[in-house]
């Protein structure tokens, strides 16, 4: 029966427990027995997770949830109560929270009960999960190279069959572009469809929950439980229109903008060779592809690493050595405030979000501010501006999802720049607010390529119907990535 188990997908395994097949109980067993040999491999495993349930969670429900059971993986950022939530930093290093995230919770209740937290680059800041405090993930398709990242645990631990499905979050990229090195389906919704309450903020302004799942019917199925206005998120709304499990298998009529400026300088050539083929596909399901512009896209990367540090920097004010985690006393100095804040900061922190907190406190300061946040945020709406008009003569727009194939641990960490590249396709779609699925459409040498599909905001269910089709002709076989 194991065997049989990990080849299901989540929606699939939902319907052998509906069936009465599988119960919930073994399939839970069956995920935390797998994860926990991953974690507790030291070294020669996938380094996907950082914690893994004992048992399951007391009080199954009664009745047939909708979601069946299907256990849940969900990326170490989301406050999950009395469970280890260190957003992948030292600084928060057993940190119990007291309340757990909206949308794991609204999960839980809908029968998808959480059994692992996975790994990432500390606050979400990174491309490869290098960056976590922890150590780093490996690609189960290359282990010597990144899964990418912030959600790298999560990306690595679905495409490695260790979860049936996982929670990322996306702020500049981070649910896409793992995914498309891992070879899985990961959304980024209209910002505001979901709750960020309970998320440990990075950029309030642009983080967003979403899925990582092996397809895009199970990606639909657990956003269609996660969305909806929360009252403690005041950013969050009611989704408009209805999400749907997606069905079409066709693309006839749908108009795909493809923007110059994001599909040719700077990406690798068997990444466009995977995407120009992959439009292909979409031409022979009936859809009309066409080229759009979009001016101020190449400025996107230089605006995001302007606005993203400024509110990182606001954000982590609070881990000071008082309320949360770790607090270090300067031996020297054991009475003075200002100094145990200072030693616990300099020992919490790692490297990249050290060099955040000073770029954004920096772009922030007084004197500077106009030059740097207000200069940043006018090139924000023009990118908005952007999409609005192109969305005026394309229904959806697609790109590479990320410039290059996973690159090796280590390539780029003393680069931040090379690093920082990563990003160039995801981020105008974060700066924007709109939906953004990344669906795997091929190998280059022999490693996943990933393409992105926007649309409008809260044109969800129309990105997941055209990714659904999309997926069904490009047929991609992922299961060499399965451990
Ligand atoms: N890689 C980008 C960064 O480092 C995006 C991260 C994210 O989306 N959380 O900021």
């Amino acid at each position: 029966m194991s065997a049989g188990l990990l080849e299901l997908g989540a929606a699939a395994a939902r319907a052998e427990i509906d069936a009465g097949r599988l119960s919930a109980a073994e399939l839970f067993d069956f995920y935390r027995d797998r994860a926990a040999a991953d974690r507790d491999a030291d070294g020669s495993g996938l380094g996907c997770f950082t914690w893994v349930a004992a048992e399951a969670p007391a009080g199954a429900r009664d009745g047939s949830p909708p979601l069946a059971g299907v256990p849940l993986a969900v990326k170490d950022l989301f406050c999950t109560r009395g469970v280890p939530s260190q957003s992948g930093s030292r600084i928060l290093e057993g940190y119990l929270p007291p309340y757990t995230a909206t949308v794991v919770s609204r999960l839980a209740e809908a029968g998808a009960p959480l059994f692992a937290k996975t790994n990432q680059d500390e606050f979400a800041m990174g491309s490869s999960t290098e960056n976590s405090g922890f150590g780093p993930s490996r690609n189960p398709w290359d282990r010597d190279r990144v899964p990418g990242g912030s959600s790298g645990g999560s990306a690595a631990a679905v495409a490695a069959g260790l979860a049936p499905w996982a929670l990322g979050t996306d702020t500049g990229g981070s649910i896409r572009q793992p995914a498309a090195l891992c070879g899985i389906v990961g959304m980024k919704p209209t910002y505001g469809s979901v709750s960020r309450y309970g998320m440990i903020a990075f950029a309030s302004s642009l983080d967003q929950a979403g899925p990582l799942t092996r397809d895009v019917g199970d990606a639909a199925l657990l956003l269609l439980h996660m969305v909806g206005r929360d009252p403690c998120d005041a950013t969050s709304l009611e989704f408009p229109g209805s999400l749907a499990t997606p069905t079409a298998e066709r693309l006839d009529g749908v108009r795909l903008g493809v923007p110059g400026e994001l599909s040719g300088e700077g990406i690798e050539a068997g990444v466009l060779d995977a995407f120009n083929a992959a439009l292909e596909q979409a031409r022979g399901l009936g859809a009309e592809i066409t080229g759009v512009t979009l001016p101020h896209a190449p400025h996107a990367l230089a605006a995001y690493y302007v606005i993203a540090p400024a509110e990182a920097s606001s954000n982590l004010a609070r881990f000071d050595g008082v309320r949360y985690g770790m607090r270090h006393i300067d031996d020297a100095r054991p009475e003075d405030l200002v100094a145990m804040y200072t030693r616990t900061r300099h020992d919490g922190f790692g490297p990249e979000v050290k060099r955040r907190v000073m770029l954004g406190t920096y772009a922030l300061s007084s004197g500077y501010y106009d030059a740097y946040y207000g200069r940043a945020q006018q090139v924000r709406t023009k990118i908005a501006e952007d999409f609005r008009a192109a969305f005026e003569e394309v229904d959806l727009i697609v790109t590479p999802t990320a410039p290059t194939v996973a690159f090796e641990l280590g390539e780029k960490t003393g680069d931040p720049l090379a690093m920082y590249l990563n990003d160039y396709c995801t981020v105008p779609m974060s700066l924007a607010g709109i939906p953004a699925i990344s669906i795997p459409c091929g190998l280059s040498e022999g490693l996943p390529v990933g393409i992105q599909i926007a649309g409008p905001a809260f044109s969800d269910a129309r990105v997941l119907d055209a990714a659904h089709a999309l997926e069904g002709a490009l047929g991609f076989d992922g299961s060499a990535a399965l451990v």
